[in-house]
């Protein structure tokens, strides 16, 4: 019997200070066991977990060639993932594999190398409540999803975003401290979709909320490889025989 559930890589630096409080008090485990939990609960798609501390940093070769879809969380140590890793997932992506960004990976290395921004924004951590509207309630990723929600917690990102412009806008977020932000963009970068979501500071509940976990498992539903190609996107081949007489 042929397994078409969809495989997803969840990766979570996961520091030191992930692991003691105030973040071990609301994910005891890790975030990227939360988020991978979830989306187990889902039927199409089968979730495990890496992160910065595994053999080559959880990004192998093996392990993206049996990834469709990366998700990944990273905030204090972008710059502890080495340059060989993300040129690893950027040429994966080119090939197809579809790439979820979370939250603080906004400058995370592959985010920047594969949009070519700074991924710059301002942010405060305030506890502040954020309303979410889905200003495309037609796309995939919002299928299910209110047309508004409220976390009644979250950090504080605002525009403007370094980001090209978007593919699709999603999502945008309204912040208790008048702050708006592109919450949720989508891109498409050669045969890989990417996704960036914005909630999901580590020390709010975030992703125990049930509509963030429906947007997330619709996003890597939605970023599924359409095609991969399974050779590098670097080769441009010389094409000898025309297909008409020349
Ligand atoms: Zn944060």
């Amino acid at each position: 019997m042929s397994d078409n559930r969809i495989r997803v890589t969840v990766w979570n630096e996961y520091g030191d200070g992930q692991k003691k409080p105030p973040v071990s008090d609301v994910y005891p485990e890790g975030l990227h066991e939360t988020i991978a939990g979830f989306l187990n609960k889902d039927k199409g798609i089968t979730a495990k977990t890496a992160v910065l501390s595994d053999p080559e940093q959880g990004l192998s070769e093996d392990a993206l060639n049996n990834t469709d879809v990366l998700v990944w969380w990273g905030h204090m140590n972008h710059h502890l993932v080495e340059d060989q890793n993300v040129a690893r997932v950027v040429e994966h992506v080119l090939r197809g594999m579809g790439v979820v960004f979370l939250h603080s990976a906004h400058i995370s290395k592959p985010f920047k190398a594969l949009l070519g921004t700074s991924g710059h924004l301002s942010w405060r951590e305030a506890d502040e409540r954020t309303r979410l509207w889905a200003v495309n309630p037609a796309h995939p990723i919002a299928e299910g999803v209110p047309v508004n929600f409220v976390i009644d917690h979250e950090e504080m990102y605002s525009e403007p975003f370094g980001i090209p412009e978007p593919q699709t806008t999603v999502f945008i977020s309204w912040f208790q401290g008048g702050n708006v932000f592109r919450s949720g963009v989508t891109f498409q970068r050669e045969n890989g979709r990417i996704f960036y979501f914005q909630p999901g500071h580590e020390t709010n509940p975030t992703y125990h909320n049930e509509v963030v976990q429906r947007v997330i498992t619709n996003a890597v539903k939605w970023a599924r490889p359409c095609i991969r190609s399974s050779g590098p996107v670097s080769v441009c081949p010389n094409d000898q025989e025309p297909l008409e007489k020349l």
